[in-house]
C-alpha cells in the first residue's frame, strides 16, 4: 500500500510551494508567461511632475490618474530567484517618460519601497 499524500492545492504546473511574499493566486490554466509568483504586496509612489490621465470613471471623488510608479516583486515558476519590479502606471501614455525627474521626497518613497521589496525578497 502506498503511502497517500495531502492533495496539493497548487497547479499540476507547480512543483514548489510559493515563495513567502507570493499572493498564491495561481490557476492550472494559467499560459506559461503567466505563471509568475506576485508579491502580495505593492507600493504605488505618485509622480507629480507629469501631467495626468483624465479619469471618465463613475467615481467621483478622482478625475484623473497620475503617473504612479508600483514597486513589487515577481518570479518566475521556474526562476530561481525573484526580481523587483518599477512599473509605470497612470498618467497620459503619450508623455509617459523614459527616463523619470522626481522630487527628493518621492525619490525617498521609491528608495524605501525598493528596500521594502528587497528584504520581502531576501525573506
Ligand atoms: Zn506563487
Amino acid at each position: 500500500m502506498s503511502k497517500r499524500t495531502k492533495p496539493s492545492k497548487r497547479p499540476f504546473w507547480q512543483s514548489t510551494p510559493c515563495p513567502k511574499w507570493c499572493c498564491g493566486l495561481h490557476h492550472e490554466d494559467a499560459e506559461v508567461e503567466a505563471r509568475t509568483h506576485l508579491s502580495n504586496w505593492e507600493a504605488g509612489v505618485t509622480m507629480s511632475l507629469y501631467s495626468a490621465e483624465p479619469y471618465m470613471g463613475e467615481d467621483l471623488s478622482r478625475d484623473a490618474y497620475p503617473l504612479e510608479i508600483l514597486v513589487n516583486l515577481e518570479q518566475g515558476y521556474r526562476e530561481a530567484a525573484p526580481t523587483i519590479s518599477l512599473e509605470p502606471e497612470g498618467g497620459l501614455k503619450e508623455e509617459r517618460p523614459s527616463s523619470l525627474n522626481m522630487t527628493v521626497d518621492e525619490a525617498e518613497r521609491i528608495a524605501r519601497a525598493l528596500l521594502k521589496a528587497v528584504k520581502l525578497a531576501r525573506g
